[in-house]
């Protein structure tokens, strides 16, 4: 695990930079609360900053502040990349390797300036000259607290920051709810509260702002559930046909996945949505325990993330990426059943 070179990134940003702050594509809300608190973190301490988001993200993370300032990529590629080539330090934050930043990889490959990374993710890649790699921390927002008291300017933190930075641990942890939420990510947290972030507001900010067509999504992902208790697996899908059905808009499906785990007995859910315009089916991984859904999305599904969660893509059909994800599973038998 490479070090943090935490004095030269001091000696770095000591002098105001051109900066660019970017999240991974569908960026979620560690990935967003990270990139606009570190993104008013480095304006406060004199620097031109820009977060860029890849592509558009769900309805209930546009409550951040500093959200009106994002730009889409997708939406502004010219003008986002001429940002990207003028920049003296990029700042990738919430994801491991540059291809998760979705078209916007061809613009990052041609910066000039160096890159930061502040991440979570397991297996880090070596593209950054400043990298900040914990993968057993909950959160990326847990290391940007960390990242600002290292630089040793926590005073700085304020109640818009501290909001962004309690939206994107709580999302992480499943509401303080996961192994990697220890004690020091509460004494993060309540220093948050202390400073100003409003935690009830939030949750109901994120969790009860449900659109009609989220919660009947929800009706047709939990009825197409199959369950496989020889395997102690559960997974849904939804196909193209049932998301415009529905109206789907992005981050509807949000969370879905969890529910699969909350069935006794089940440690692995998977969730398979497709996704015509795009050719792929998007699945997501969550397992309870020692069996790491990071290798498996990373040897069967071209994708990866952490141990107890972790994405991929298929570009087989659903019904063919459903088969073959059944027909992986009997050498995983053992693992899944042990307790
Ligand atoms: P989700 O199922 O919510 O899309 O992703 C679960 C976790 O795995 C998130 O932390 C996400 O950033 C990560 N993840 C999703 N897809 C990929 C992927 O293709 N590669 C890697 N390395 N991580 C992923
Ligand atoms: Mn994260």
């Amino acid at each position: 695990m490479k070090k943090t070179d935490w004095q030269s990134l001091k000696e770095r940003l000591s002098s105001p930079l051109k900066i660019v702050v970017i999240p991974h594509k569908n960026p979620d809300g560690d990935a967003m609360g990270s990139c606009l608190a570190w993104a008013r973190y480095l304006q406060k301490t004199g620097h031109e900053v820009k977060v860029i988001a890849p592509n558009e993200y769900p309805k209930f993370l546009k409550w951040m502040p500093g959200d009106d300032q994002v730009m889409i990529y997708d939406h502004a590629a010219g003008h986002a990349e001429r940002l990207i080539l003028a920049a003296d330090l990029l700042c990738t934050l919430d994801f491991n390797a540059l291809s998760r930043a979705g078209n916007m990889l061809k613009s990052l490959e041609k910066a000039q300036g160096e890159f930061l990374m502040i991440d979570h993710h397991q297996q880090p890649d070596d593209y950054a000259r400043y990298t900040y790699s914990l993968p057993h921390l909950s959160s990326t927002c847990e290391m940007v607290y960390g990242a600002i008291k290292e630089l040793g300017d926590l005073e700085l933190l304020d109640a818009e920051m501290s909001g962004c930075l309690y939206a994107g641990i709580m999302t992480d942890t499943g509401s303080f709810k996961y192994p990697a939420t220890t004690a020091e990510t509460h004494r993060v947290v309540a220093h948050l509260i202390e400073i100003g972030a409003d935690h009830s507001l939030i949750q109901r900010l994120i969790f009860d702002n449900n659109s009609p067509a989220r919660l009947n999504l929800l009706g047709r992902a939990l009825s197409n559930m199959v369950q496989l208790p020889e395997m102690s697996t559960a997974y849904m899908s939804l196909s193209q046909e049932e998301l415009d059905a529905e109206g789907y808009s992005k981050g509807d499906t949000e969370g879905f996945v969890n529910y699969g785990l909350s069935i006794e007995g089940i440690r692995f859910a998977v969730l398979f949505t497709e996704n015509k315009e795009e050719g792929i089916i998007k699945i997501s991984f969550r397992s309870i325990g020692d069996f790491s859904v990071n290798s498996f999305a990373r040897e069967h599904f071209e994708g990866g993330g952490h141990q107890n969660a972790a994405g991929g893509r298929s570009r087989l059909s659903l019904q063919e990426t459903l088969q073959r994800f059944e027909s992986l599973l009997p050498p995983y038998q053992k693992e899944l059943q042990s307790p």
